[in-house]
């Protein structure tokens, strides 16, 4: 069994490629295009990882890693932003806000899945049946 990825994205070409990318490696990709939408779908699914663009409408991403990490039941699922939010000491905000890593926007093709999988690896128990090879 493939890790189930909640991804909390706003802007459809990025979620497009993400997915695309995600579920050509067999991995179960669920899309959230709010703040607000992602907290409710990472209560009821429970994701192995979560990936987080910061930049959201009504509610940004920081405060969303805060609010899943605030989470007894969600503290523990590693949050990846991945955002293009340029700006000096964001990705110390990221980390503050409670995020495990950070990956860059615009994502490489050619090794954003196996970013994800590092960050997966490091999460999973050992013989946790989606943990990766
Ligand atoms: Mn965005």
């Amino acid at each position: 069994m493939k890790s189930r990825i909640l991804l909390i994205e706003d802007n459809p070409q990025n979620s497009y490629m993400t997915c695309f990318l995600l579920e050509h490696r067999g991995y179960e990709v669920t899309v959230a295009q709010t703040g607000p939408e992602g907290l409710a779908l990472a209560a009821t699914l429970l994701p192995d990882l979560i990936l987080l663009d910061i930049q959201l409408p009504g509610m940004d991403g920081h405060t969303v890693a805060r609010r899943l990490k605030a989470d007894p039941q969600l503290r523990g699922v590693p949050v990846i932003a991945v955002t293009s939010y340029a700006m000096q000491g964001d990705r110390e905000k990221c980390v503050e806000a409670g995020a495990e890593g950070y990956i860059e926007k615009p994502i490489d093709p050619d090794t954003f899945v196996d970013e994800v999988e590092r960050f997966l690896r490091q999460a999973l128990p050992p013989g946790f049946p989606g943990k990766a090879p």
